[in-house]
Order: C-alpha cells, then structure tokens, then sequence
C-alpha cells in the first residue's frame, strides 16, 4: 500500500489500484480513488460513469483502455443499457470466482449487489486450469491491464488468488460492493422480525451474519446467490453423486523464486496413466508412489496437483502431514526430472506447508439450482453457483470453466425476472433444464466462442421444459393461498 495516498491524485492511484495484489490494498486504493473522486461508494449504478472520467480522453493510460473493454461489456444488448434489474437487490455468499464473477453480471444487468466473504484476505496459491472460453471472458474484462502476464503464450492457468484480485477490480469498478470477514449464516423471513402487518409490508427479504449487528443486517434483498463452495450453506438444495470411483487428490505449492534454472522446466499438461503408462510405472519403481495423473503449473508457485491410487497412499495408514509433504515433494521431483533445485513449500494462510489431500471418492451436484419463496408479498430468488451447484473434479480443471457457465446461466435467469414476461415457474424451468447441459459440457465441446450470457450461445440444444409442474410444486415456495 502506498505510504503517503493522500498526495496522489487519482490517475496514480489508479496505478495503485491496478498494482495492488491483495485483497485489503485493493479495497483501500479503491475507496480513496472514490473519495478523491467524490464518489459515493454505495452510489452503486454512478460509481462506473464517474471513476469513467479519470483519465478521459488519454487513449494511452490503463483506466482509458479499461474503460474501452468495460464500455463494450455494458454495451452488450443482454444488459439493454444496465436497465433490466435495476430495481433488483442482490446479496452474494462467497467471494469466490465465482461469486464474483456472478456479482459483475448482475451490475451489468443494472442491479445493486453486495457480496459478503467470510475470509479477509486471499491466499489460495492452487492454479485453475482455464479452458479457452474463459480466457477469453477474462480478457474481455480487461484481465491482463490487471495482470499482464494473464495466460500469455500457451498458459492457460491461473492461481485462484490472482483471480480473485482481478474479479475484485472489475466488480468494484462496476459498482458492486464487497465486505470481507464478514460470513452469512441464514435467511431472515420478512415476517419474523416484524411485528406490525404495516412494518411488515415495507420489510424485506434480510441475512443473519456472524459478526452479528454488522451494518449488512439491515439490507433487504430479493436475490439471494449461494457462492460459498462446496459445502453451500444455503437449505433445500439436495444433492447427488455424480462421480463414485476412488480418487484422492493432492495439491502442493513449492516457492517459485523465479531463477533461470526453473524458468526452464517444463510445465506438465496433464499426464494420465492410460496415456503414459511408462512415466508412472517408471515413478513407481523408483520411489514407490503410485499416481493416476499428475499437472504442473509454473505461476507465483510451482503447482503440483496428482491423483493417487488406492495402493500407494491408502494403503499406509494415518497419513500425517509429514509423510504427505514427502510425498508429494519426491512426486513433484521425479515429476520434473529433478530440475526444480532445492524445492520448498511455499506456505497456506495457517503457515503450514502449502499441501493438501483431498477425498474425491463421490463428487456431488445439486439436483436443482434454484428457489423462488414469496412470504407476506415479498418475493426472494434464491440460486446456487459455482462449487455449490456442482463439485470439480480438480485434476481435470473443469472448476472454474463449468463454473462459469453456471453464473452466466443464472444471470440469464435474473434478466428473465427482471423483463418479468415469463412465468416464474417457465423462468426456474428454463435456467433448470440448461442446468442439464451444463453437467455434460467438456472443454472440447466448448471451443472459443464469443459467448454471452444468453444460453443459446453456449449450448447447441436447449429443449423447452414441460416440467412446470414439479417446478411449482418443489421450488416455488409461497405463503399467498390465492
Ligand atoms: P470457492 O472458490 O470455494 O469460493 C467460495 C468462497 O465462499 C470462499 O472464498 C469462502 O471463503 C466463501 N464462503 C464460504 N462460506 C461462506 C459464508 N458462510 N459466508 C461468506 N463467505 C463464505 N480447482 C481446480 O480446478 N484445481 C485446484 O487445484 C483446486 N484447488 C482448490 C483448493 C481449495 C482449497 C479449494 C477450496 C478449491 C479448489 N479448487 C480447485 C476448486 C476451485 O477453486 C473452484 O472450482 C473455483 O474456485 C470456483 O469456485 P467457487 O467460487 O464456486 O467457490
């Protein structure tokens, strides 16, 4: 963080803003950008044409360019001029990417939008696969003004961190406001902290958080999106296995120091076994571990993410953190030919070696993505995303890609709530049965493709549901008899 901010005028903090690499610098440069600015922060439908101005007109600088990939988003006719939910309220749990990712479409759709984190800084150092689409989704925001070196040449990776930083920047310059260390535990009924039939009619849908009596209790909203990853704290979201063979993953994050010597090894794709049988045999004989596949992404670390068969790690039993470092650094070694010199974990936000295992054994989905609950004349949308919706399997990178999609599907579903010509049921049955495709879409399927969020750009084959029924029955949920 700058020492002295308050003598840069906006157009260098701007470059401050564009530097800063964790999640408090980036708040902190952004709010004084604003205050410089004399921008509201809660201002949420102005803060983008005001911060617009910095740098007007000076066709070099980074805001300008920003402001050129941004100017072109907005402009897409699915967001008809960020007109369409603009009388939307929309709460997000998770500042994950994809919560975040969702927070921008919503401000592109014209919505106010708040995203609650229960984490205060990002630290995950784990690299996503990219697939093309995505990229190129990033890049159109303006990732690598960011990030310049944002999946140059054949990278296609990205620590999630990284992500982070770089969604954040977007969303807060669309608008959207996010609070850190602050988690949500429940949905508050309208009715239930009313006492009146009066007060009650002018109360909203609002959230339970921990810190309590945080500010964000008193926000009322009428979308609610779970973000909050894999154990998606949100009710009334069944679940079923969609992956049932023994896997255990594991993660390890070795510094990166950036000498000659590891700019020169070689990143490793993805090797499976059935593709290379020799490689792995070869790995077993020599140090006794037994892997399915194994990926190494150079970025700000070294990162090794392998799948180890039954045998060779389930077989020892109490497998304590000390063995598991071994492990996966002698893994990580044979992986690399001994080329990366005196490995080293980097270490997680606890301070401990950045190694994890990870249980893929049953991989989960939700078999629905969407409520709509209507209580004394309020209505709120509640809609799940990302890991919530649907568990990666990591060594395949489908995490961040499938992830996605899920939020372009459920923006869509937003702006159809928000042009108010379907029926409820016809809207959740819509964004319910591209829920289907989403399960079924492969990297190769997806190509490069100048997606938007309409589904029709995405997938070949959107049948019309005639499940309205069910819909009405299981997932609309209201309290008005007529
Ligand atoms: P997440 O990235 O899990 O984000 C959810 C966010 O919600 C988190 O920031 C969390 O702190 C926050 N949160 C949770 N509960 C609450 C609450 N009650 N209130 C407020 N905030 C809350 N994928 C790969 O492809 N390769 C990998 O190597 C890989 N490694 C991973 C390692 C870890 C530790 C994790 C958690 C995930 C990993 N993934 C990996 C999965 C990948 O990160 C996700 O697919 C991707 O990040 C998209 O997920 P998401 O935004 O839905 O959820």
């Amino acid at each position: 963080m700058p020492s002295t901010p308050i003598l840069f005028n906006s157009s260098s903090l701007f470059e401050h803003f564009v530097q800063a690499n964790t999640l408090k610098q980036i708040q902190s440069i952004f709010y004084q950008i604003c205050i410089t600015e004399g921008i509201d922060t809660t201002d949420f439908s102005n803060i983008y044409p005001l911060l617009r101005k910095i740098d007007e007109g000076k066709s070099n600088s980074k805001a300008e360019k920003l402001w050129t990939f941004l100017d072109k988003r907005r402009n897409f006719a699915e967001y008809d001029r960020q007109k369409i939910c603009k009388e939307m309220n929309v709460l997000i749990i998770g500042a994950g990417p994809c919560g975040l990712r969702a927070g921008i479409e919503a401000a592109l759709l014209g919505a106010k939008v708040i995203i609650v984190e229960q984490r205060d800084k990002f630290s995950r150092n784990n690299v996503l696969h990219l697939w093309e689409f995505v990229i190129q989704d990033l890049k159109a925001l303006g990732a690598k003004i960011f990030y310049p070196k944002f999946c140059t040449g054949s990278i296609e990776h990205i620590s999630i961190r990284q992500l982070q930083c770089i969604l954040t920047k977007v969303a807060l310059v669309l608008g959207v406001q996010i609070y850190d260390g602050i988690s949500f535990s429940e949905i508050l009924e309208p009715s239930t902290n009313t006492t009146t039939s009066e007060s009650c009619c002018n109360e909203g849908w609002k959230a339970k958080f921990e810190p309590h009596n945080h500010l964000l209790s008193e926000y009322q909203f009428d979308v609610l999106i779970g973000a909050d990853g894999k154990r998606n704290t949100l009710p009334g979201f069944p679940k079923q296995v969609v992956r049932g063979k023994l896997a255990i993953g594991i993660t390890a994050n070795f510094v990166n120091k950036k000498s000659a010597a590891e700019e020169k090894v070689q990143e490793i794709s993805g090797v499976a076994y059935i593709f290379n049988q020799t490689f792995f045999k070869d790995m077993q004989a020599k140090t006794g571990i037994d892997l399915e596949n194994i990926v190494y992404y150079k970025d700000e670390t070294h990162y090794f993410v392998m799948c180890a068969k039954k045998q060779s790690l389930l077989g020892k039993e109490n497998v304590d953190q000390e063995m598991l470092c071994k492990y996966a650094m002698q893994a990580a070694d044979f992986a690399t030919e001994g080329k990366l010199p005196q490995l080293e974990y980097s270490l997680n936000h606890r301070g401990q070696c950045d190694v994890a295992m990870f249980d893929f054994t049953a991989l989960y989905s939700a078999l629905h993505s969407t409520h709509l609950i209507e209580r004394s004349g309020k209505s709120l949308i509640v809609t799940i995303i990302g890991d919530s919706l649907h568990e990666p399997f990591w060594p395949t990178g489908s995490g961040c890609a499938r992830g996605f999609l899920g939020v372009f599907d459920a923006a869509w579903m937003l702006r159809s709530f928000g042009l108010n010509q379907l029926s409820a049921a016809e809207i959740i049955a819509e964004r319910e049965n591209v829920l289907k495709l989403l399960a079924q879409t492969t990297k190769d399927k997806m190509g490069k493709g100048k997606y938007t969020i309409d589904p029709a750009t995405r997938y070949p084959f959107l049948a019309k549901s005639n499940d309205l029924k069910r819909i009405l029955e299981t997932q609309i949920d209201s309290d008005n008899i007529e």
